[in-house]
């Protein structure tokens, strides 16, 4: 059952690589063909030749068989030399594409998926089975090894019929018992060798158990941008010793063990069978039972034939295990979407729509409390809300369902009265700009930056980064809009501030000019007078679009048309500024109080 497994995995992971890149494959075959026929070529060559001069053959006609020989052997040498040359690349560009797909799977997956805790499981799976050698980078030249052994023993086989039917020598009793024997090495060997790989796999197994920490900070989990915390807090000799972990060591340790017995016998077990298989075919030939040719054929067959034996069982293992270790990988990028899928458009005229919550319940899976309780609310065109409430009261969570990140569990969002469901996702998209508060800027221009694509319009880009209150900053970089961002691909790429980049996302969502604008607390990174000038312009920034604004702040949200209280995933309360203050045992009352007082403390105006 697990061969059958096994077997489709690995025409799954080949069929994957043909798609992606054909000439991997092709190049992998033909070096197979090169690498296993040389050396039994070269051999035949030689046999013939010995036979000529042992018989007293013509000159001439010698000279031209062993010039048409060495003509093909070169042109043999050559090709493998330019197929191992131009397959690198192949392979490096198919592993790239075969990567570039869980690239492309993050991107187009339903976001609930993405951020599901199964999804979360799978991709440390995949990272971990990449980490020990999965994927085309290692398949390929395992597929070319596997090609080079089966090639090698049947080439072998097909030498040594000849030999074998040749006089009397297959009827010698010798000649079965040194078969035998050969037989009983090579299998000996290839016990020894499939018996130190699954060793290997197992000790590697044992490792995975207890290597989470080391793992996790070697695959990323510190970057130059934790340079500052590392050194203030002191954390090398943490992060260290991580990294340097003694199950690490202890089995690199074993492994090297193993790989020494298996190398000493592999080593000792070629050089028995090298030198047995002379001893008998000389004996063999001084009897007169083998031609001087044969000899040296039978020979260099008989060894091939054995090497290869062990090529192909080698290799074997290795490239069902890759297969093995790429299930992770097709589990993933064949993760089904969870959400409904359907195909309504939203056309420019809807989008003076208005927004509806009814009744909506949400609940993360694996946490035991709803992050939104029976919400309902309405947003309407042009209409500013804010949304205030402590830490973990559901906010962001209201803004990750309005954007469809998330299905509700109970109730409905209407857009325009239709359940948001029925809409094509990318369309029901096209409503919005975020700026959510943990957003994310690349490592490119600022310009692709704020517009998200390649091509843009530059003087919007730099009005909308104006109406950002950054535009003076940017046209002092060196190159304005075409700066990078941070120094991760260009060295005069410039390392902007929180405050700053946050502005920069700013921009971004005003470029996308969607008619709803939420910002998730939008100046937590700010100061003080850039705090105020983005609440001073807000109808300038937002304009006359609808925006939600979330905030912990509440005395910035006194302009909003309506502020919504959120508590424990509840809406507790709704209103003005003025008359949400006037009940004073409301949520809005405590955390006013709260927030006063520590302003006071703190000798800051909250006005
Ligand atoms: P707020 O924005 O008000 O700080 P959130 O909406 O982010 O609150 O979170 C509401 C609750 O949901 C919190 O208890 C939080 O821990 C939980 N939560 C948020 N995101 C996730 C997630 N991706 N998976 C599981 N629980 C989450």
């Amino acid at each position: 059952m697990r061969k059958k497994v096994d077997a489709s995995l690995l025409g799954k992971c080949l069929k994957e690589i043909w798609k992606c890149e054909p000439q991997s494959l092709l190049m992998a075959s033909g070096l197979a063909f090169m690498e296993a026929l040389i050396p039994l070529g070269a051999s035949l060559i030689s046999a013939v030749l010995v036979d000529g001069l042992s018989t007293g053959t013509d000159y001439n006609k010698m000279a031209v068989t062993a010039m048409i020989g060495v003509a093909i052997l070169f042109a043999m040498n050559a090709l493998r030399g330019r197929m191992y040359r131009c397959g690198l690349p192949h392979s490096e560009y198919c592993n790239d594409l075969v990567e570039w797909k869980f690239d492309e799977k993050n991107m187009e997956m339903d976001y609930m998926q993405l951020d599901s805790p199964l999804a979360a499981r799978i991709r440390a799976q995949v990272q971990n089975d990449y980490d020990w050698g999965c994927g085309a980078y290692y398949m390929i030249p395992q597929f070319q090894r596997c090609c080079t052994g089966i090639i090698g023993i049947i080439a072998s086989v097909v030498l040594l019929v000849p030999v074998f039917l040749q006089g009397s020598f297959w009827k010698h009793r010798s000649v079965f018992l040194f078969l035998f024997y050969i037989g009983i090495v090579t299998w000996i060997s290839v016990i020894i060798e499939q018996h130190t790989y699954a060793a290997k796999e197992a000790l590697k197994k044992g490792y995975d158990a207890c290597s989470g920490r080391s793992n996790y900070l070697m695959r990323g989990g510190i970057s130059y941008r934790e340079g500052k915390d590392i050194r203030i807090y002191k954390a090398q000799p943490m992060i260290k010793s991580a990294l340097r972990e003694k199950e690490r060591d202890v089995m690199v340790s074993a492994e090297s063990r193993l790989e020494i017995r298996a190398g000493l016998w592999d080593g000792a077990a070629s050089g028995i069978l090298m030198g047995s298989t002379y001893l008998f075919v000389v004996l063999r030939g001084l009897n007169g039972a083998l031609t001087a040719g044969s000899v040296v054929l039978f020979a260099t067959a008989i060894y091939q034939f054995t090497e290869n034996v062990k090529v192909f069982s080698k290799s074997r293992s290795e490239i069902f295990m890759n297969a093995r270790r790429m299930k992770s990988s097709f589990t993933y990028l064949e993760l089904p979407d969870l959400m409904k899928k359907n195909n309504r458009q939203i056309r420019k005229e809807d989008f003076t729509g208005e927004i509806e919550f009814q009744n909506i319940s949400f609940q993360y899976s694996g946490t035991a409390y709803p992050a939104l309780d029976n919400v309902s609310l309405k947003l309407r065109p042009g209409q500013k809300i804010a949304v205030v409430g402590m830490n973990g009261s559901g906010k962001t969570t209201l803004v990750k369902l309005l954007c469809r990140m998330y299905d509700p569990d109970e109730g409905r969002i209407l857009f325009n009265g239709v359940d948001i469901r029925e809409y094509d996702y990318k369309s029901y998209m096209k409503l919005f700009s975020v700026v959510f508060q943990d957003f994310k800027l690349l490592a490119l221009p600022i310009g692709e930056n704020v517009a998200a694509a390649r091509e843009y319009d530059p003087d919007r880009i730099k009005e909308c980064l104006e109406k950002a209150g950054i535009g003076e900053r940017i046209k002092k970089m060196g190159k304005g809009i075409s700066t990078s961002l941070y120094r991760d691909i260009e060295e005069d790429g410039v390392e902007v501030s929180g405050g700053e980049a946050q502005k920069i996302a700013l921009a971004r969502a005003l470029y996308k000019d969607a008619p709803f604008v939420v910002l998730d607390e939008p100046t937590a990174a700010l100061d003080p007078i850039s705090e105020h000038e983005i609440y001073s312009g807000f109808e300038r920034l937002v304009g006359e679009k609808a925006a939600i604004f979330i905030s912990h702040r509440l005395s910035s949200c006194r302009f909003c048309d309506e502020i919504l209280v959120f508590h424990e995933g509840r809406l507790v309360q709704r209103g003005t500024h003025q008359k949400l203050l006037e009940d004073q045992n409301g949520q809005y009352h405590k955390m006013w109080q709260a927030q006063a007082r520590y302003y006071k403390d703190s000798g800051v105006a909250i006005g």
